[in-house]
Order: C-alpha cells, then structure tokens, then sequence
C-alpha cells in the first residue's frame, strides 16, 4: 500500500470540511481534502443548499461588515430587526426541546459572526435573502425567521468560493477517494486513514485527521437501522455519498455516539423528484410556503397546524410527518390570494402541481378524494377568525374549532385559480453522530479526547433533537470547521 504523509488530512469536501482545511492551511501546515466524490460531484450537501446562513446581529451595522456592499437604496427599503445571540440560543434550545448541547451550543452563537466574517476574509460573499426570508410589507421588505443573510449564489457559490480559496491556500484535494478506515498507534492516537482510490488502496499518514464525512441521510440501511420504519423510502434531497463513513469509522475505533439518533431533518420535497438530488435542481424540489395555505393527504384531511411557528421553525420536522401519511404523499393547496407570494422553487417546471378552477377539479387531477378534500376546505373556511393578514410576523390570525388548527396566518381558500402541489418526504441531514468538545476534538466513550482525531460538520451529534432552526447546518459546520482546523494544525 502506497504511503503519503501530510500534516493535517480532511475527510471530506463540502462546507465544514473546506472551512476546517482553510483554518488549518493558515499556520502553513501541509493540508489534503480527501473527497469521495468525483471532482464534478464535488462539495457534497454544501453544493445543494440555497446558501442562507444564521447569524445572530444587533442591526444594520453589523450586517454591513458582512455586507459591505449593501447599497444605500437597499438599506432604506428594509426591516431587518435584530437577531441576537442569545435569539440563537433560545431558537436552539426551544427546537431541541432542551436537549442539545449547551457547551456547543454556546460556542455556534458566539462564534457564528467572526466565523462568517473569516469566510468573508477567505473569498465567501455575502447577501440579503430579500426573495426567500422577508416579505413585502408596504414599501419595505420585512425580514423574518431569524435568518436574513445567505452566500452569494447560493450553496454552489459558496462551495466555488471556498474551493477557490483552496486553491489559493495550496491546499491538495483528492478527488474519487474514499476514506474507509482510521489508523491508531499503540497509544490510540489517529496516525493515518486508508483510503481507496481509483480501486487501490493508499495509507495517508498525518497528525491529525478531521472527519467532515457528512451524516448517513444518503445510507438507506442507516435510515432504516436508526429512524426507522419507512425511511428507506425517503427521498435523499442532497448527494449520494454521505453513507455514514465518517461516523463509522470513528465508532470502530471507540468514539462516542451523541445525539438524537432516531432524529433527522426532513422536509415535504417534490413527488417525483428523483432518489437523490439533482445538482441541476439543486434545493428547488422543496416546497416551502405551506404556511401560505394548508396541507392535506391523498383523503384530502389535514395533519399539521402550517402555521404553528415561521416555516424556520417548522420545516424542518414536517417532512416526518408526510412519511408517516399514506402513500407517504401530502399536497398543499394555495388560492390566487397568496399565488405571488410563493417562493421561486413553485415556479420550475419539473414541479408536480395542478391548477385549476374549482377545488373538486383539483382534488380530481391530483388524485386526492374529491368529497374529503371539499369538506376539509369548507371546514378550515368556516374556521377561519378575523384578524389583520401579515405574513412577516406571527400574526396570530388562526382557526377556531378545527383539529389540528392553523395558529397564524389562517385566510379562507377561495379564490380561482386554485393551486395545490404534491409532495413526498425529502431528507436533507441526521441528527445523530459524534460526540465533540468546544475545539472539536472527537470524544471517546469515556469522555476522553481521541488524540489527533476532529469532527465538524453533519457528522457531529448533539446540536439539533426533534427539530433545527433553518440556517444553522452551515453556520456550525463553518464554526467547528474553522475551531478543527486550527486545533488540528497546532
Ligand atoms: C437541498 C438542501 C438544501 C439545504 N439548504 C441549506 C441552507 O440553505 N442552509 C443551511 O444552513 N443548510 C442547508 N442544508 C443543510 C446543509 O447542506 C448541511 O448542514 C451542510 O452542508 C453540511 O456540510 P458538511 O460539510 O458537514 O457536509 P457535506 O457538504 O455533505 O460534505 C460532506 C462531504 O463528505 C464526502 N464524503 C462522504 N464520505 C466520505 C468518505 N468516506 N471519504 C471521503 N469523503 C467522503 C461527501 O462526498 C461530501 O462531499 C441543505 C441541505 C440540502 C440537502
């Protein structure tokens, strides 16, 4: 087996991984990326994501050390509030159902800025997300949800953008490599990982090793082994390569595992997206703007309240409970009232949806029963309470009598044409994974460091249980990234 050697190896491409290999390329280590993929399948889920980033901001000023840019007419045309650390900590808090870890959770919302600030400083440009997270209120756009700022172009900017920096960095990646195995000396410290190459087998030797491998959402074996029942069936929204090694590899040789591993984040995704994602596509599968209308089964009865909290705070989880409908298929349905203020990924082409004039024809096209369709809208109609309309607050507007209830932003469905798109149940990233302290080194089962072993990135169990506050995946990956690198290359 050929032997290289290097100071700090990555095991894999994608946000965390490249943040980590940029922090640890800056105290001139010699540094490889080892990436699975093939180079133009390269930066995995990071590739797929629609870039938008939670960072906490006391106001404008803040947001312009990130946004240097912002023209002064931007600035006049928006509400942007503030979003605090501790905002981020309660978000994370409240959606673990107080169970995530405080320590990392604590190092996420502090780090979070001079992290985003550092990526700024390695080649990473920043923006507002005007179309995806505020909403027209008079003449200004009010933003909302907590998160406001995303990477200019999106998750396949951002991984350019990093990849150019590495580029710049002299950072070496190898492409078409996978990690399978962790090397230890006598003493248990990680020396080395094996890797497979082009069908041969290679022995990298380094000082530290950073696992960045991505969680095991794309391992249908895993699913099933860890969620459970059906979730082999799930539709994988990101790139077929993160099975887990990473996790893996680090239990076998005594890691810890933390963190909800019955958990995942899952959303409602087109019906007939295919079984993993399209980097054509990218994230536009989704469907997002259920708390613009309702969501129903093929018996065309509703099963969540769509207007329980932001869609930040709630996408997350809705797709576990598309999983669980029969047929494992739900459709939300839209009236022209709220047609224009649908997100862009409604207006592709390859969406499964059905527009038509009366809801009977709707429930006919899309193959929902037409009488349990009928009955539902009428009894959400009648349900509905005054009150004044605003999508970019919780506005309370809501249901009375009706089981679950819409909580806000509850309009009678009404007015022709009406819209109504079918959705399956899209995977994006497990909860479950390895257990890190606050400089990301990986912890065994005694709670001990594994000498010259890091994590960063999905692959790290105990931030998110149940649900996850959206835009937080690739903040913390930036965050622990950045910490493995610099810790890895001392
Ligand atoms: C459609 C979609 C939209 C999303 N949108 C957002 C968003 O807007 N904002 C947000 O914060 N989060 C978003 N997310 C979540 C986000 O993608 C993740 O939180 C983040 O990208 C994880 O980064 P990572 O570096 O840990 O993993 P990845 O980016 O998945 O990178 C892991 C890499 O490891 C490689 N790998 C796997 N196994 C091996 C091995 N054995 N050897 C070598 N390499 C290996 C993989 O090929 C991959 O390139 C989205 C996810 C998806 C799928």
């Amino acid at each position: 087996m050929a032997e290289h050697h290097y100071d700090v190896v990555v095991v894999g491409g994608g946000n965390a991984g490249l943040c980590a290999a940029l922090a640890a390329a800056e105290s001139g280590k010699r540094v490889l990326v080892l990436e699975r993929a093939p180079t133009h399948f390269r930066g995995g889920n990071s590739y797929f994501t629609g870039g938008l980033m939670r960072v906490p901001y006391t106001g404008l000023n803040d947001i312009k050390q990130l946004i240097p840019d912002l023209t002064a007419h931007e600035e006049a045309s928006i509400e942007i509030g503030t979003y605090t650390a501790d905002d981020f900590y309660e978000d994370l808090l409240r959606l673990s159902e107080y169970q995530c870890d405080a320590d990392l959770a604590d190092c996420l919302v502090n780090q979070a800025f001079p992290t985003l600030k550092w990526m700024r400083e390695k080649g990473v440009r920043f923006t507002l997300q005007f179309g995806r997270q505020a909403f027209k209120v008079g003449e200004r756009y009010r933003f909302w949800g907590g998160a406001i700022l995303g990477v200019v172009g999106g998750g396949v900017g951002l991984v350019d953008q990093l990849f150019d920096g590495a580029q710049k960095a002299g950072i070496e990646v190898w492409y078409g490599a996978r990690a399978d195995h962790l090397h230890t000396d006598n003493d248990g410290k990680v020396t080395g990982v094996r890797v497979k190459k082009e069908g041969t087998y290679h022995l990298v030797k380094a000082g530290s090793v950073i696992l960045a491998a991505g969680g095991f959402e794309a391992n249908p074996e895993m699913r099933a082994r860890y969620l459970g029942k059906d979730w082999d069936l799930a539709r994988v929204r990101g790139t077929p390569y993160n099975t887990g090694d990473g996790i893996r590899m680090a239990l076998e040789i005594g890691a810890q595992p933390y963190g909800h591993w019955t958990g995942c984040h899952a959303v409602a995704w087109d019906f007939n997206a295919p079984p993993y994602g399209d980097r054509k596509i990218g994230d536009l599968f989704q469907k997002h703007s259920y708390p613009l209308g309702i969501i129903v089964n093929k018996y065309g009865k509703r099963f969540v309240d769509e207007g329980a909290d932001f869609r930040n705070y709630t996408y997350a989880k809705y797709g576990a409970e598309i999983l669980k409908q029969p047929g494992r298929i739900a459709f939300q349905i839209f009236d022209q009232k709220v047609a224009d203020k649908l997100r862009d990924e409604y207006r592709i082409k390859e969406a499964t949806k059905a527009e038509t004039q009366t809801i009977e024809e709707l429930a006919e096209q899309l193959e929902i029963d037409v009488q349990g369709l009928v009955k539902t809208i009428e009894e959400f109609n009648n349900a509905v309470q005054e009150g004044e309309y605003n999508p970019a607050i919780l506005d309370g507007k809501g249901t009375k009598g009706i089981t679950p209830p819409k909580s806000n932003w509850a309009l009678p469905i009404d007015t022709p044409p009406f819209l109504g798109f079918a959705v399956t149940c899209g995977i994006t990233f497990t909860y479950g994974g390895l257990r890190i302290n606050t400089q990301a080194q990986v912890l065994d089962v005694d709670g001990d460091p594994i000498p010259g072993l890091y994590a960063c990135g999905e692959l790290v169990g105990g931030l998110y249980y149940h649900n996850y506050p959206g835009g937080s995946g690739l903040t913390a990956g930036a965050v622990f990234g950045r910490i493995a690198g610099q810790a890895a290359a001392q």
